[in-house]
């Protein structure tokens, strides 16, 4: 997550600059493709597959429509493309009215998924 305004980076779960008080961009440089998806708003960038079901099943249940966007490229669709080859990853999102409430969703699925609880323990 990146400041517009300063240009500072945040890790995600930020969601507006501290100095600025903007609201924060997946990416610095506007591209042509994030023009042409105007009204969907990212809300999760994940490299566990098991963490996106999670997110996934709850996004269905609560009947909030969804896209995703995955594979080892995902970099390039920010134009980071000196970032690849990159490890797998996902991004979803959802229309721009629907993101707080897939926000508190995420949060939801976040806490409740625990990839290395083991059974034993
Ligand atoms: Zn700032």
């Amino acid at each position: 997550m990146f400041c517009p305004s300063c240009q500072a980076e945040y890790r995600e779960g930020f969601t507006e600059c501290s100095d600025c008080g903007v609201a924060l961009v997946w990416n610095l440089e506007q591209k042509p493709r994030e023009e042409i998806v105007a009204g969907l708003m990212p809300v999760v960038e994940t490299s566990s597959s098991a963490e996106l079901g999670e997110i996934v099943d709850r996004l269905e249940k609560a009947g909030v429509p969804y896209v995703i966007e995955a594979g080892t490229a995902l970099a390039l669709l920010g134009g980071r493309e000196e970032d690849v080859p990159h490890p797998w990853q996902a991004r979803l999102s959802v229309a721009t009215e629907l993101s707080e409430r897939a926000e508190r969703i995420v949060q939801q699925a976040r806490r409740s998924h625990r990839p290395f609880e083991s059974p034993m323990s």
